[in-house]
């Protein structure tokens, strides 16, 4: 698939290339809270099915259960169980969930993560260029960024064309992804001794680990901590901003 980025923002000269950290950070996890738009998503594909399905008795997950069973990998079929559907009515209530989840109306329940707004700033301030490697498409980062002030934190963004790949969040489309960013970042003269890969699923860790980088897995998205630590990423945090505040210091120190 051909590489999706728009040109550098921040139009560096030669030197700053040479000198400027580069951080590889996922979208939905680190920079956006996407457990609400999910629940909405789950509340709106149920709905129906009270109506269409005889006897069925719904019951609705809680946001809480709904998004402690996503971080935990229950599948989707049996999150659907749970909540009282059977047969053919569990595979329409999760194609209708599919259909849904980009549209329009639930997007508009993405959230920022709180202290992403903090950490991009810090980022930027150290002079450590993030570019976004995501599986969402980059018209959708791009308004998401601009509609909360963040355009000018971001270096690149490599994204999808198809807004489908990021809720099923396959690794291979990640690794892809990343080694065309990493490819690209490399022509273009940009320095990428020691870069990080940043992000919230096994597909972040699995595509850092497969291009040699350093990884951090962040736990305030839809996977547990204990599910991310069993990928053995270089480090584990609670977040973007946690992180940023760990590379300023190594920048400060000369390391990066
Ligand atoms: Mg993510």
């Amino acid at each position: 698939m051909d590489a999706i980025s728009i040109p550098d923002l921040l139009h560096t000269g030669g030197i700053a290339k040479m000198t400027q950290s580069t951080l590889f950070c996922d979208f939905d996890g680190p920079i956006v809270d996407v457990s609400e738009r999910y629940y909405q998503t789950y509340r709106c594909g149920l709905a129906p099915m009270q109506a269409t399905g005889g006897d069925l008795s719904i019951r609705h997950l809680s946001k809480a259960q709904f998004w402690t069973f996503k971080q935990n990998r229950v599948p989707d079929r049996q999150i659907a169980h749970w909540s009282g559907l059977e047969g053919d009515h569990i595979d329409t209530f999760l194609d209708r969930v599919s259909a849904l989840v980009n549209h329009p109306s639930l997007l508009v329940h993405d959230q920022l993560q709180a202290r992403a707004y903090a950490g991009l700033s810090m980022l930027h301030q150290s002079g450590v260029r993030v570019v976004i490697v995501t599986l969402r498409p980059p018209d959708q980062v791009m308004a998401f960024l601009a509609r909360h002030g963040l355009e000018h934190t971001i270096s690149d963004l490599y994204g999808m064309p198809t807004d489908q790949a990021a809720y099923r969040n396959q690794t291979h489309h990640k690794i892809e992804r990343l080694q065309a960013a990493v490819a690209a970042q490399t022509r273009q003269g940009y320095d990428l001794s020691h870069p990080w890969m940043i992000g919230d699923t096994e597909a972040d860790i699995m595509a850092g680990q497969a291009l040699g980088l350093d990884t951090v897995a962040v736990t305030c998205g839809i996977r547990s901590q204990s599910y991310l630590q069993s990928f053995r990423p270089t480090h584990l945090m609670p977040d973007l901003w946690t992180a940023a505040q760990c590379l300023q210091q190594q920048v400060l120190l000369g390391r990066r």
